[in-house]
């Protein structure tokens, strides 16, 4: 425990709390006094009880004697569960705090007023968060509370709630040492804390942005805007918002980022399973004319008074991704012969864009009528999967070679015809499709290209900026790598 706290030190958390429930056994005083020994300016002692969620199993009166030899030793503070009578606390600095891992603190107004009228420094909730918008009342919570405050919503759908400490107000946050360190659901790492969510480098009145799927716990997007962020010298914070499935989910959430203009959302990405969801709420009439007969969008802009607009970036980042591979403009596209392979939501934004552009389309799918619907909305054409594809330009939006199946190809070879092949895969960079096309001397697109141009157009919709899209693809080229 001590080697960890000074790696944390080191790596520039300003306190450490040292979980001395965490212990194998109870320390006796020799151990307590080695354990601080030179840190403890810098420590957080809590002995966490079974019945908080902790892990110290022994007698009351024990725990609070080594809470005691802790205080005596000049800990900077003390953490103390609310319902320890003032009368026993064992001194020094007190963080009094309340935990409640089975649910969501529905008395929590109650319990942080009795909270602020003890003698406490600083008030401490945690509550796990049931959905999407729960997280909220963490940030209420600081806002109400008269004293410095801690509020943090366990769990996937409360990430935000911790990462967005400093910018909410709150006293402080809790970060781990490393993945599988956490002492809490949903705790993010100190290197993903000062790193990716940018700690302690917003103001109070940063921007907040964030993506809105589920799962949305493996997004690259918190980390490729974050970046952009930092790079453009922007005061603003990406965080990911974990929203269940279904329309009643997606819009109680943005009912509540609605109802709390203060909070400074200024503009949502949405993905799976959500984006049609996002254009039902915006409404057709504020979403770009290819957005609507696409019928999805993947982002949301807040203006002045919480105006909204709704853009779907997926269809001109494909269409440029492809552009720019071929050295042309979007006009160029116009009369070229194109196969689409696939038919789900990728392939409906690729198709969109093409025959706007005035492509000669061709939808390839494996269930045929799913094809001929796409195509019938577009005014294209339509068939099944075939072994041998024959287009000038042909563009797979099946997941057919994406990591783990990276030797499957959604066809067997490439017609005589085929120039350009562009995969909306990117994981791998290279699929087999595009090693394929690579070895016949045919122009290759990946999806990284894609997903760039997607996420640069969305910060440009926001911030009215060029996008650094260099370290955008830089980002997103290190995950990729690292996975
Ligand atoms: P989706 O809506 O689920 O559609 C998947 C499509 O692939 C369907 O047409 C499906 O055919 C077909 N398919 C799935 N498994 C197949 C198989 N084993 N054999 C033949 N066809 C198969 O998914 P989506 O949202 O369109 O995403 C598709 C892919 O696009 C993703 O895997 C991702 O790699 C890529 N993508 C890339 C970006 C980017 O920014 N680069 C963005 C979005 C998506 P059926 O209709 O017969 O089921």
């Amino acid at each position: 425990m001590r080697e960890q706290a000074l790696r944390a030190i080191l790596q520039g958390a300003d306190l450490v709390e040292f979980r001395l429930d965490f212990l194998n056994s109870a320390p006796k005083g020799p151990d307590i006094v080695g354990l601080f020994a030179g840190l403890a300016e810098r420590a957080i002692a809590t002995c966490r009880p079974v019945r908080e969620g902790g892990r110290f199993a022994g007698d009351e009166a024990g725990r609070l004697d080594i809470l005691r030899q802790a205080a005596a030793l000049g800990c900077f503070a003390i953490d103390i569960e609310a319902d320890v009578p003032v009368a026993n606390w064992p001194g020094g600095q007190v963080i009094v705090s309340h935990h409640d891992f089975g649910g969501n603190m529905p008395d929590m107004d109650a319990w942080l007023s009795r909270m602020a009228g003890t003698p406490a420094a600083v008030c401490k909730v945690a509550f796990q968060a049931r959905s999407g918008e729960d997280w909220f009342r963490a940030a209420e919570a600081i806002r109400k509370c008269p004293k410095p405050g801690i509020a943090l919503a366990m769990g996937p759908a409360g990430v935000a709630s911790r990462v967005l400490a400093g910018r909410l107000g709150a006293w402080g946050t809790f970060a781990a040492l490393e993945a599988g360190l956490e002492s809490a659901p949903g705790q993010p790492t100190l290197a993903e804390m000062k790193g990716l969510y940018r700690w302690g480098r917003l103001s109070r009145s940063a921007g907040l942005y964030g993506v809105i799927g589920c799962p949305v716990g493996h997004s690259m997007s918190p980390a490729v805007h974050n970046a952009a962020f930092e790079q453009a010298g922007l005061d603003a914070g990406f965080v990911p918002l974990l929203v269940e499935p279904g329309w009643e989910n997606f819009r109680r959430f943005m009912d509540a980022v609605r109802e709390r203009e203060w909070l400074g959302w200024r503009g949502f990405s949405v993905t799976l399973p959500h984006k049609e969801n996002a254009l039902r709420y915006v409404g057709p009439e504020r979403c770009d004319e290819l957005a609507r007969r696409i019928g999805a969008i993947n982002t949301i802009t807040i203006g002045p008074g919480g105006t909204l607009r709704g853009d779907n970036t997926d269809y001109g980042a494909a269409i440029d991704a492809l552009c720019r591979a071929m050295g042309i403009d979007r006009e160029g596209l116009a009369g070229r012969a194109v196969a689409v392979l696939g038919a789900g939501g990728a392939a409906r934004a690729v198709v969109a864009g093409l025959c706007h552009y005035g492509s000669r389309v061709t939808v390839k799918n494996r269930t045929v009528d799913r094809a001929v619907k796409l195509a019938s909305d577009f005014g294209c054409a339509a068939g099944g999967m075939v072994d041998v594809v024959d287009a000038e330009i042909v563009v797979n939006c099946t997941p057919m070679g994406m990591h783990p199946n990276v030797d499957a190809c959604p066809v067997a070879g490439l017609g005589a015809g085929v120039k350009v092949v562009f995969d909306t895969i990117y994981n791998p960079l290279q699929t087999k499709l595009l090693a394929m096309a690579k070895s016949r001397g045919c122009v290759c697109v990946s999806g990284l290209d894609m997903f760039v141009l997607q996420a640069a157009a969305q910060f440009e919709l926001w911030t009215g900026k060029p996008a650094p899209t260099g370290t955008m693809r830089d980002v997103v080229e290190r995950r990729l790598n690292a996975l």
